[in-house]
């Protein structure tokens, strides 16, 4: 599982926003405002390991 967080202050409060024009994602980021199609993700399946 991949974690998708923002690449300016790190946060996994993203929204996923499909756009309908060149690139067809984007992301956005809910805590500091980002928007853009560059993410960080990360893998969780070690944290969250049940
Ligand atoms: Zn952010």
């Amino acid at each position: 599982m991949k974690l998708r967080t923002c690449p300016q202050c790190g946060s996994a409060e993203i929204t996923l926003d499909r756009l309908m024009g060149i690139t067809g994602i984007r992301y956005k980021c809910n805590t500091c405002g980002y928007s853009g199609d560059v993410i960080v993700e990360q893998d969780v399946e070690k944290k969250f390991r049940k």
